[in-house]
């Protein structure tokens, strides 16, 4: 789970960490107030959403003289007036892709002068199953690119997690950074409480680009990313309440309140499987007969009818699907389940692209009774060859 910007500036305040004050609106009327309780020369508005590349980003009709979703300003009453053009208006960068996101939160912040742009990341590395930390002085910019064109620019090591952390990592970021006098002192101090953060917190990764030089010598944090280990988020529960759910995909988000597996794809095929192996299996051969997969459903083992149902009803409420494989081995799953399930879905929103049914194991017999009886146009499969075969076919003709 990802969380805003001014909410991530938050938590590493509450650490200790340097940032600038700020102040959030939801509101163009509260925008004024916001910004006069900031100190100024130069006031920062901030777009909110969850993808970066937002000052080289642009808005959707955006009018001569616009620049991205990161403007600097000189006044309160500007800094006012740019947060009104921006609140309700779509945002596209790199990371939005080509629909973009709806700002609905624009930050005001103090601004800051800067003397320098670096860049510091702490990620979970799975090669290693550690905590790593990702450092260079080329921030401010795309770090892929830094990382394709001059890769001896990023450094990164792990931290060894029976020895925690200590001084040490600090001074090689401070080193790794360039930093030089107080600022080492400053970044060993900074390293800690950013370690901390990241294991007390769960996260999967913190990036801060750029963390900068200020123009009076001291580091501080311009911009924070967060993302936080979903599987850890019932033991943070006020990280949860950070949750932005208008940032998430809606389906994902259905999906997610009924405990199902779900991740949604660009394909025209969805699939309802059952075990996460056989769920990429039955991509891969959807793949191989000349189709897409509209996206990735495990219902896992002790699904229930109510689940199945939830399930079916996110697959067609995508409207890229042109047909739907349901591919269920009934091992803990019951077959029969599985079948009443899909036909409750199918009375319940209605079938507007073929559907090919596979089903093999426990309570097979009546599974396939289940579904003949329905009286529903549903496409029986053998096996997984045979069914993906059929559902391509379907679709592609
Ligand atoms: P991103 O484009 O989504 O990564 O947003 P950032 O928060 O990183 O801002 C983009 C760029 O705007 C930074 O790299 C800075 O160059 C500039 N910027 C952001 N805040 C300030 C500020 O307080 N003062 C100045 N001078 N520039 C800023
Ligand atoms: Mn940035």
């Amino acid at each position: 789970m990802n969380i805003h910007e001014y909410q991530a500036k938050q938590l590493l305040k509450e650490y200790g960490a340097p940032v600038s004050d700020g102040r959030v609106v939801l509101r163009a009327e509260d925008a004024k107030t916001a910004a006069g309780e900031l100190d100024g020369p130069l006031w920062v508005v901030k777009a909110q959403i969850h993808a970066g590349g937002r000052g080289k980003g642009s808005f959707k009709e955006e009018s001569a003289g616009e620049k991205g979703g990161v403007r600097l300003t000189k006044s309160v009453e500007e800094a006012a007036e740019e947060t009104r053009k921006m609140l309700g208006r779509t945002l596209v960068t790199h990371q939005t892709g080509p629909a973009g996101k709806q700002v609905n939160r624009v930050y005001i912040e103090d601004g800051s002068g800067i003397e320098k742009e670096l860049y510091l990341a702490l990620l979970v590395d799975r090669v290693s199953s550690r905590v790593s930390f990702v450092a260079s002085t080329e921030g401010g910019m795309d770090i892929e690119e830094v990382a394709a064109n001059t890769p001896e620019k990023i450094i990164s090591f792990s931290v060894d997690p029976a020895s925690g952390l200590s001084a040490f990592h600090g001074r090689r970021v401070a080193f790794a950074l360039g930093l030089e006098g107080a600022q080492v002192k400053q970044c060993v101090q900074l390293i800690a409480k950013l370690y901390k953060m990241f294991v007390e917190r769960d996260m999967e990764m913190l990036e801060i680009n750029p963390l900068i030089v200020t123009d009076k010598g001291d580091l501080k944090c311009l911009d924070a990313k967060m993302g936080f280990d979903g599987n850890a988020l019932y033991r943070q529960k006020d990280i949860l309440a950070l949750r932005d759910e208008t940032e998430e995909d809606p389906k994902e988000l259905a999906a997610s309140k009924f405990d199902l597996n779900y991740i949604a794809l660009d394909g025209e095929i969805g699939c309802m499987v059952n075990g996460a192996g056989l769920a990429m299996a039955t991509m891969d051969i959807i793949k191989l007969y000349g189709a897409e997969p509209a996206n990735f459903l495990d219902v896992g083992g002790g699904a229930t009818t109510e689940k199945v149902t939830e399930a079916f009803k996110i697959i067609t409420s995508d409207p890229n699907v042109k047909g739907i494989l349901v591919n269920i081995f009934g091992g803990i799953m019951r077959c029969d389940v599985i079948a009443e399930g899909v036909v409750a879905a199918v009375k319940e929103v209605g079938l507007q692209v073929p559907l090919v049914v596979r089903l093999e194991g426990t309570n097979v017999e009546e599974g396939k009774k289940i579904i003949n009886e329905s009286g529903l146009a549903v496409i029986a499969a053998d096996d997984l060859g045979d069914a993906a075969q059929k559902i391509v076919k379907e679709v592609k003709g």
